[in-house]
């Protein structure tokens, strides 16, 4: 029991299929019941259960292999382990994407924050992370009988799930007059600690408990409240574990009051004035921007800051006035509110766009931020997001590439010469292994979808799971019906759509759009829906179809990471030049939509750009898809897929994407800090 436990409570086993393996084997039903949890899982099979379980050979045998998997992965010495001891990044995100079974986040910004725990745990770079601990969660979707979103919401409970309470810490945030009382869980990924901070304590007035309650609470009032228990309670969580770090890397602008708390700390307890704590802090922060738009950040009122931090701020010694400049476009104006984005950008010594196109996007959406630079002089660089290659690869891509790159396939350089060697890998074998991942895919969507039984095995694939945002317009191949129709009905080629995604709970717009996508999946017996997109569904969809539909404004997309997934399993892109793709597509491994969408006019056309994307389907991908030689086999297609594999499984990795920041970013800035706090005191 205990070194299962030892097993279920270290999220190692998310990447592992060798230790999810034996949870798998112990009880497959519990297992799926479970949302994959094996915390709750062992619970549910009792001391009793367990006992029995164990004396079934496979199970042994199971469990041999879990251990050695766990104790090859502790005992392979990853290059950075050690050799930067004293130095500890810190990074903040008001969600993390880590399993299935722990609900704490909605989609692509946790995922990617997930994502980049686990390569980070891969380096052995010495990083904690920090988030909250909610107690419901972002909700599950339901679709009613009229095709319209439901949010379900369940509880988290501490005891069911990968994570543990740190026994005796607690610390103390301020809002308004008054002050929360906040306990600290933890959770173990591989060998990075995830800390997630908790307010529902009995010690805490019921305003106050339910702080934590729910992820993405749209009132400004209560989102405020979250980031100040992000923000300031989480530098004093790490401080209350005896944790020194001094380079903090913010996933977003939501927790940019960790800034404020240092310059708070740095004051009290180095003694410093308002400007030196101001500098030394800004040398170690990392800021990581994602929205594309100005209406993405979050925006609070002055009265409300003043409500809710004037106390606070009063203690650290910055004025009212000065905070809220902070985040303001135009610093002065008293009536502008505070914008989370502005804000973290004048906190952070560093500050990065997720793509290259998305770092120009930003360099001229927040200008306003450097008086007096141009566009193309504002600092904000990029760090194109990864994903993290053991969790989203297949288990049988994986050990394909084992076989024909290496056993460290995942752990090695793009430049790395034995990648050359996925070009061998023969055409009916790579072929054979996708058909039997998309045969996979299709008993998924018999849970997930209505009327499935039209779904055919040798019919074009297309997933698109997403948001359903606006901006990404899951509705853009339905606006030509009768078009659409033709692409789908063809008898000899035909298309079939699987779709999957949801809607913010307060996206009226984005709800309209799913429900037009339900209605056309009940109608087209080659359309389904799937309810409830999240990372087991997102992993069957981006290992399993043939065709990854990507069709955002241009320009609006920052980076899209499901894309990424798709193309390391060889699934090849259709997309808008956008985001990663911008920078991802070659001719050879992909399809660009045509967008007529310019950076200084990037209003565009939806209705020419859904007629380039017909033209693209009909001229280029279906007969691509179906382009057989005398075995079969379409040959220009799986050399697409091999070239896929070739450069996305190492150009977008989550490892790429954390060396990148490593050697961007957390490295100089640890070391400012330190020059700068060991420079002398002038005085004065
Ligand atoms: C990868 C992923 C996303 C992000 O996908 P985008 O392409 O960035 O929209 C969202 N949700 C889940 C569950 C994912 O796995």
């Amino acid at each position: 029991m205990e070194e299962l436990n030892k097993l279920a409570f270290d999220l190692l086993w998310t990447w592992q299929p060798r230790i999810q393996a034996l949870f798998r084997i112990l009880d497959p039903e519990k297992w799926e019941q479970t949302h994959q949890n094996p915390v709750l899982l062992l619970k549910q099979l009792g001391e009793e259960g367990l006992a029995e379980a164990c004396k079934r050979e496979e199970v042994k045998r199971a469990l041999d292999d879990a251990r050695a998997a766990q104790r090859q992965y502790y005992d392979r010495n990853p290059p950075f382990l050690d050799a930067h001891a004293p130095l500890v990044i810190a990074y903040f995100s008001l969600e993390f994407g880590l399993a299935e079974c722990l609900p704490i986040y909605s989609g692509g910004l946790g995922v990617l924050a997930g994502d980049h725990l686990k390569a980070t745990s891969d380096l052995g770079l010495p990083l904690v992370a920090v988030s909250l601990f909610y107690k419901q969660g972002f909700g599950r979707q339901e679709i009613d009988a009229g095709g319209r979103q439901v949010e379900v919401y369940g509880e988290n409970r501490g005891d069911e799930l990968p994570v543990k309470k740190v026994d005796g810490v607690e610390v103390e945030a301020p809002i308004g007059n008054q002050t929360v009382r906040i306990a600290v869980w933890k959770t173990q990924v591989g060998r990075v600690p995830l800390y997630l901070l908790d307010t529902d304590l009995p010690t805490n007035p019921p305003e106050l408990r339910t702080i934590t309650d729910r992820l993405y609470v749209p009132e400004p009032d209560r989102r405020l409240r979250q980031e100040i228990v992000l923000g300031i309670g989480g530098v004093r969580a790490l401080r209350a574990l005896g944790l020194g770090a001094n380079v903090f890397h913010l996933n977003e602008g939501h927790s940019f009051l960790c800034g404020i708390e240092r310059i708070r700390e740095l004051r009290a307890s180095r003694q410093m004035t308002l400007e030196e704590a101001r500098l030394v802090a800004r040398a170690g922060i990392v800021f990581t921007t994602h929205t594309p738009i100005a209406a993405g950040s979050d925006y609070f009122e002055p009265g409300l800051v003043w409500d809710l931090l004037g106390p606070y701020l009063s203690s650290v010694g910055i004025s009212f006035d000065r905070f809220m400049d902070l985040g303001r476009q135009r610093p002065g104006d008293p009536r502008e509110k505070l914008c989370t984005t502005y804000a973290a950008l004048r906190l952070a010594d560093q500050s990065v766009g997720v793509s290259r196109l998305h770092g120009a996007v930003s360099r001229r959406l927040w200008k306003d931020a450097w008086r007096g630079l141009s566009e193309t002089q504002v600092p904000i660089g990029s760090v194109t997001n990864g994903v993290h290659m053991p969790t989203w690869v297949a288990p049988e891509v994986a050990a394909l590439l084992t076989r024909f790159v290496g056993p460290d396939w995942w752990d090695l350089d793009g430049k790395d010469g034995r990648w050359q060697a996925v070009f061998e890998i023969p055409a009916a074998e790579l072929w054979a292994l996708h058909t039997a991942l998309k045969r996979r895919l299709l008993e998924v969507v018999k849970v997930r979808g209505e009327h499935t039984e039209d779904l055919d095995l040798n019919a074009l694939t297309i997933g698109f799971g997403r948001r359903f945002a606006p901006y990404k317009r899951a509705d853009l191949l339905l606006r030509d019906r009768a078009r659409l129709t033709k692409l789908l009905q063809n008898t000899k080629r035909p298309v079939q759509l699987l779709f999957a995604g949801k809607s913010h709970p307060a996206d009226q717009p984005g709800k309209d759009i799913l429900a037009g996508v339900v209605g056309l999946a009940r109608e087209e017996a080659r359309v389904v829906f799937l309810k409830d997109y999240d990372i087991e569904l997102a992993s069957a969809l981006v290992q399993g179809a043939d065709v990854w539909l990507n069709n955002p404004r241009r320009f609006l997309e920052a980076s899209g990471t499901s894309g990424m997934k798709a193309a390391a399993n060889g699934i090849l892109n259709v997309s808008i030049l956008d985001g990663w793709w911008d920078e991802g597509y070659r001719p050879d491994l992909g399809w660009a939509i045509p967008s007529g969408a310019t950076i200084d006019r990037p209003a565009t056309d939806d209705l020419a750009e859904a007629e380039g994307l017909y033209r693209l389907l009909e001229r280029e991908v279906v007969p691509a898809f179906y382009e057989r030689d005398a075995a079969g086999l379409p040959q220009r297609w799986i050399q697409m897929m091999r070239t896929s594999i070739r450069y996305v499984v190492t150009g977008f990795a989550a490892r790429r994407m954390v060396l990148d920041y490593f050697d961007s970013a957390y490295a100089a800035g640890a070391r400012r800090v330190e020059q700068l706090r060991l420079l002398p005191d002038w005085g004065g």
